[in-house]
């Protein structure tokens, strides 16, 4: 790829690998992995499906405590924090990792480690794999007794999943107004690094009509059905860019039942995702897609010319759009990290992550793989997590989180 890390960035990391406890921290992230798969496979049994984060919550607590956090608690979202003192010459940064998973309550985790040097069980990579990580640099700092210029907040988050929307570190950003960068670890893949934020739009769609018999009302009324269906043929035409990725679907169509194969029903349901990695061309897709909507509507009323289609339209959430630059002195840095430990560096375009919200709200922030090799997530029978190199992702956000905040006298912050 042809990118260059700038002097300032590079030298700056340069500086902090020939500081001995920074070496030593490193080299310990590696020696101690162990407990950090440990730490993996005790959680990764909690069930943690979003919404439901608590026992796991309570775990991650727990283990933020025994390893010496100071103000270890539950946020009011169900957020697990601890916060690792630094020397108060700077302002606090955050390393974090969400919590929750994209599997039912029930779903029977049984980690298995094969013969291939892989973990398998749903869950054990997204993002067991990142709150794992937490605890090997937690350990790391504490071993070294390196001192940042500011407090770290160790944070495993809720709501990072699904319909969570990133609404764990929303909350903890709204919670914490000064925070001066955000470490994310999410996916295993050490060097895949997500800078950008991509704004998204979920809602849903309701279509009302009378409703009547299929046989005995036809042509005295609209029906909400076939005004649904007439707004998603519109929206599967609507055209977006390629660059920056701007992305539709309508992903949820519902009307009627079983015993209503005869009859025009009196309500019809869709649910539309809308996603893109700027703001512009995302608000100009949620505009057409409404006019869509609304289009789809009067058409169905004017067909029939007697009672007229309603709807209403529910956003569940609106999540921001939002980029640093790929210069940004946190993403040079996150770039150079992962050629010193040995990996070919990748920019991940875009990407829901929890990155996202500090991204838009102007706090620079990076999401980085918290293993090695690209892995399968989000199936329950894939899912599998590879224990060779698994202290890259740690490594790399140790490091990252010291460019960050800066060691006074040693080394400087490079934001
Ligand atoms: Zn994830």
């Amino acid at each position: 790829m042809d990118y260059q890390v700038s002097a300032k960035t590079q030298t700056a990391l340069d500086e902090a690998l020939k500081i001995a406890e920074i070496k030593k921290g490193v080299d310990f992230i590696k020696d101690d992995s162990q407990n950090t798969l440990k730490d993996q496979l005790e959680l990764v049994v909690i069930p943690a499906p979003t919404f439901q984060e608590e026992e796991r919550a309570k775990a991650v607590a727990e283990k933020f405590r025994k390893l010496g956090l100071e103000d270890v608690h539950i946020d009011g979202i169900g957020n697990a924090i601890g916060l690792y003192r630094g020397t108060g010459k700077g302002k606090p940064i955050v390393v974090e990792a969400h919590m929750d998973t994209v599997y039912p309550k029930d779903t029977v985790i049984n980690p298995v480690i094969g013969d291939d040097g892989f973990v398998r069980c749903p869950g054990i990579a997204d993002n067991t794999s990142g709150t794992a990580a937490l605890m090997g640099i937690i350990r790391a700092f504490k071993e070294t007794g390196i001192k940042l210029n500011g407090d770290i907040f160790f944070v495993g988050t809720v709501r990072e999943e699904g319909m969570g929307g990133f609404g764990g570190i929303e909350y903890f950003l709204g919670e914490h107004k000064d925070i001066a960068a955000c470490v994310c670890l999410d996916g295993v893949q050490v060097g895949k690094i997500t800078y950008q934020a991509t704004g998204m739009t979920t809602c849903m769609v309701n279509f009302y009509g009378i409703g009547g018999h299929a046989y005995g009302a036809f042509g005295k009324m609209a029906n909400p059905l076939h005004a649904a269906a007439r707004a998603v043929a519109k929206i599967a035409d609507i055209q977006v860019p390629a660059v920056p990725k701007t992305t539709y679907c309508v992903s949820n169509f519902h009307a009627g039942n079983d015993a209503g194969v005869h009859a025009i029903v009196p309500q019809a349901t869709i649910k539309i995702n809308m996603r893109s990695n700027q703001m512009e061309p995302l608000l100009k897709m949620k505009a057409e897609i409404y006019k869509a909507i609304e289009d789809g509507c009067r058409e169905e009323t004017e067909r029939w010319g007697k009672d007229t289609i309603t709807y209403d339209i529910h956003e569940y959430f609106n999540v921001p759009a939002g980029s640093l630059g790929l210069n940004d002195p946190i993403v040079e840095a996150a770039y150079a990290i992962t050629k010193f430990l040995g990996k070919e560096p990748s920019f991940n375009e875009g990407g829901p992550t929890d990155a996202a919200f500090p991204i838009c709200n102007g706090i620079p922030a990076v999401c980085l793989g918290s293993g090695d090799v690209e892995t399968n997530s989000h199936s329950a029978e894939n899912e599998r997590f590879p224990i060779d190199g698994m202290w890259r992702g740690p490594q790399a956000a140790f490091l990252l989180a010291i460019l960050c905040s800066g060691i006074d006298g040693k080394v400087e912050s490079i934001l």
